[in-house]
This record gives structure tokens, C-alpha cells and sequence, in this order.
């Protein structure tokens, strides 16, 4: 037997002498003692007689913690591997659908600003979108679908939301799927009638993006034909806080997260902080180039030229600032494959009925996977699909199970304009994984003490 390849060990936590240990392939995170842990050291000398308890050594195995030897580990790596790329969970199917790639704001750093069309998901293009999302449920035999509408501005295109809702939502019912749906939008057209329409229809949640207080705001998200949006987005989401829950997507360069912190501090003065949901922080990344030009790429301050200590500042900057605020924070370890090399990840649907697999690839069809015409994928799926970037990075790197070779679109923007070249975040994992693994920890036990102080059942 010998520890895992994939295993760390964050120590002395919570107390001193009580460890923790986690694997990134199986995501099993346990507490162990001291004992425990000089048992583990020593197998590499004194093998499974280090152990004083059978017990101990066979739950660690079945945890993935520990393996029997490198054929075990191999093999374990190989199905997990094969799992993530072929295998798929049935609870929900998650669909992105843009019914528009018109936007009324113009960003400074859109990333589909470069192709921007004036197009919409048409009558026609809508009920071949439900025609497909129907076929795909039922053959996948999922018990949910989550939709995501997306633009451009969705809501310059009402009518196809209600329509694609309004098909899907007693479809799935009359199957016992659970439905709902959810909104990006800049905020700009959301109005409490809206909100009330599309509640019926199965909206559970809004997510809006704002770049900080006014004068950023509308220096980063003007009106497309002049002026700012600020004063309106915020009018809109006071009127609609009380009827849904709205979540605020904040951007960020390198580790400054002055606009994040301004704009909590704003909606904490306007007393509806603790109405809104959570806030999504994200570091501001370059973007492929124009359409039919991908390689030419935008967006020069982008975060994987930032040096992983950047990153790492800037997580701990947001970390810190959201428990101040008693907000939720979003962060841990997690499988998190890019979606481009699984067979089964959920799609995004633009307003022509092209399906791709990651959004920041749209406006560019040379990278679609498929077509709401047909039912089987392309051969450009197939392509990302087999990249299989891991096999070059080396077997025992701790992270390979829940990175296996790092994010595509990174490789491709970040100056290799190549998507078979590992991204890799290895000194940024390295230094936060630790503070991620106690985040982790110390949820999991603050959810097991409220579900034993909640009530029980009559
Ligand atoms: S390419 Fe990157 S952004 Fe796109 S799905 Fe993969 S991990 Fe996500
Ligand atoms: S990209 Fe880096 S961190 Fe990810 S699996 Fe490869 S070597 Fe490990």
C-alpha cells in the first residue's frame, strides 16, 4: 500500500495534531489523528504493518487516500479519466440559450464585441432549439434541465424565452423533470412585469454584471448609443429584489478588487445587500479575435499573464472581503474539467442554433460542436473531445485528476494559439489548495452541526 499520488495533506488543522486529508480524484476529505498520519509516512518503509488498525488502512484505501501500488493508481486514473470524459450525471441537464447577439450596452472588454451581429434566435431556430433539447433529455434520460438564458441581452429577445419556457416548462412536467430557468443580463431592460411573467414560466434566479460604482460602471458599460447604465440597472434591481433572487457578477483586473468591495458597500447603504444573492467574482480574461480571425488575440491584460501569486492575492483579497460581509464565497476544491473535452457537459445554443460547448468560444462557428438540426455532434467535437492534454503532464502531479491539463481556451489564448498545450495553474493550486481543502472542512462541519440543531420531521 502507499499514499496516493493524488492526496494532500493540509496539517495540524483544525487543531494542532489533527490533519487533513483529501483526494483531488475522489474528492474524499478526511480528519485523521497523528497516529494516523506517522502510519501513512511509514508505509513507504515498514509497508501495512505501520498500521495498527486494519480498519483505518482499508477505509483510507477506499477513500482513494491510499493505493495498493502505481498498476492500482494507474488504473484508477485511467477510469476516472475515462469517467470524466465519456461518463455524465442525469440529474441536470444545463442549457445556455442566446436569443440574441444584439446588446444594448457596448463593454469595453466583451469578448463577443469582436463578432458582434445584429441577430436573433428566430421563430424558426426556437422550436428546432426545443425539438433538440427535448430529444436530448430523453435520450440521456435526464431528470432535470436548467436553462440559462444569455446574448448578447436576452431580454431584447423576450419573446424567445417565453416561447422556449413556455414549451419546455409543461414538457418537462408532463415527464416528472424538474424545470427552471435563469437570466444573464446587464440589468438595463429587467422591470418587476418582466420578472413576473417569467417567474410563471420557471425563473428562479437573475444574474446581473456591473463593473463597480457609477463612474466605472459607465466607463466600462456604456449604452450602446451613449450614456451610462448605472442609475437604471440599479433602479431595476431595487424595484425587482423583493420578487427574485439577483445575483451580481463583478469583474476584476490582476488582485484589484476595489469595484467589488465599492459596490457591496453601495448596496449595503441602499439596506438590499442582504437581499441579493451571491456575488460571482471574475478576473478579466483576454478573448479570441475577431470573427473568422480567432488567433488574433484581445485583451492583452489578461489574467494568464497574471503570475499565479496575483491570483492568489486576489482570492484571498475577495475571501476576506465577503466574510466581513457575512457573503457567501464560492471556492474549494473541485472536479472541474473543462467542458470542452467531455462528451456530455451541458451546451450553449447561439441565436443561429450552432451549439458549442464553452461560451467564450462564440461568434466563431469553427468551433461550434454541433447544430440543434441535427443530432449528432461534429467532428470538431470529436476533436476537443480526444485532446487529452493530461497524457503530458506528468502522471504524479497531484492536481491531474481535477485539472488533467487545465482549461483550453487559456492554451489557446495564452500565446500558444493552440488548444493541445497544458494550461497549467500548478504554483497557484499549490499555494492555495491547503486554504481551499479547510474552506472545505470547515462547511462540510458547519452543515452537519445545522442539520443536527434543525428539527427533525413530525
Ligand atoms: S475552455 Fe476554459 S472557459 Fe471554456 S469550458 Fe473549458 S475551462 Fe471553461
Ligand atoms: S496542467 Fe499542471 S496542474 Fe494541471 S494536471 Fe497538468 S501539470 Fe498538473
Amino acid at each position: 500500500m502507499k499514499v496516493s499520488s493524488h492526496t494532500i495533506v493540509v496539517e495540524d488543522y483544525p487543531q494542532c495534531g489533527e490533519h487533513l486529508v483529501y483526494s483531488t480524484r475522489t474528492q474524499a476529505l478526511v480528519k485523521i489523528d497523528q497516529r494516523v498520519k506517522d502510519a501513512m509516512e511509514a508505509l513507504e518503509t515498514e509497508g501495512s504493518r505501520s498500521f495498527e488498525s486494519e480498519e483505518d488502512l482499508n477505509r483510507l484505501h477506499k477513500m482513494g487516500i491510499l493505493v495498493k501500488d502505481e498498476q492500482e493508481e494507474r488504473e484508477k486514473l485511467s477510469h476516472f479519466l475515462n469517467q470524466l470524459k465519456y461518463g455524465y450525471d442525469n440529474s441536470t441537464f444545463v442549457a445556455t440559450i442566446l436569443t440574441t447577439y444584439a446588446c444594448n450596452l457596448k463593454c469595453v472588454y466583451c469578448f463577443e464585441e469582436s463578432s458582434r451581429e445584429n441577430t436573433r434566435l428566430d421563430a424558426e431556430a426556437q422550436k428546432l432549439s426545443v425539438e433538440w433539447l427535448k430529444r436530448r433529455i430523453e435520450r440521456l434520460g435526464y431528470k432535470g434541465l436548467l436553462l440559462n438564458f444569455y446574448g448578447g441581452e436576452p431580454l431584447l429577445n423576450t419573446q424567445a424565452i417565453e416561447y422556449i419556457a413556455g414549451e419546455m416548462k409543461p414538457w418537462c412536467e408532463s415527464k416528472k423533470i424538474r424545470f427552471g430557468m435563469s437570466l444573464q443580463t446587464n440589468g438595463y431592460l429587467l422591470t418587476p412585469e418582466i420578472v413576473d411573467r417569467l417567474k410563471i414560466l420557471g425563473l428562479l434566479r437573475v444574474r446581473i454584471s456591473m463593473d463597480g460604482l457609477q463612474e466605472t460602471h459607465d466607463k466600462n458599460r456604456p449604452q450602446r448609443g451613449g450614456g451610462g447604465s448605472f442609475e437604471t440597472i440599479v433602479k431595476n434591481i431595487v424595484a425587482c429584489v423583493d420578487k427574485i433572487s439577483i445575483s451580481i457578477s463583478v469583474a476584476y483586473i490582476k488582485d484589484r478588487i476595489d469595484p467589488i468591495k465599492d459596490l457591496i458597500e453601495f448596496f449595503d447603504g441602499l439596506g438590499i445587500l442582504s437581499k441579493l444573492g451571491n456575488f460571482h467574482c471574475s478576473p478579466i480574461n483576454p478573448t479570441l479575435g475577431p470573427k473568422g480571425n480567432p488567433e488574433a488575440i484581445q485583451g492583452a491584460a489578461c489574467m494568464c499573464n497574471h503570475e499565479d501569486t496575483v491570483m492568489a492575492s486576489a482570492t484571498r483579497k475577495i475571501k476576506a472581503l465577503m466574510e466581513s460581509y457575512d457573503l457567501k464565497y464560492e471556492m474549494g476544491m473541485s472536479t472541474n474539467t473543462c467542458s470542452l473535452v467531455r462528451e456530455n457537459s451541458g451546451v450553449t445554443i447561439d441565436q443561429h442554433g450552432q451549439i458549442y460547448r464553452c461560451n467564450s468560444l462564440l461568434g466563431h462557428p469553427e468551433f461550434a460542436i454541433g447544430d440543434v438540426r441535427k443530432d449528432t455532434f461534429n467532428e470538431t467535437q470529436k476533436m476537443f473531445r480526444d485532446l487529452d492534454v493530461w497524457q503530458q503532464c506528468p502522471t504524479d502531479c497531484t492536481y491531474l485528476p481535477m485539472c488533467s491539463g487545465g482549461c483550453r481556451l487559456m492554451s489557446f489564448v495564452g500565446g500558444h494559439k493552440n488548444f493541445k498545450i497544458p494550461s497549467c495553474k500548478k504554483p497557484y493550486l499549490n499555494e492555495m489548495a491547503p486554504e481551499f481543502i479547510k474552506r472545505d472542512y470547515d462547511r462540510l462541519v458547519a452543515n452537519k452541526s445545522k442539520r443536527s440543531t434543525e428539527p427533525a420531521p413530525a
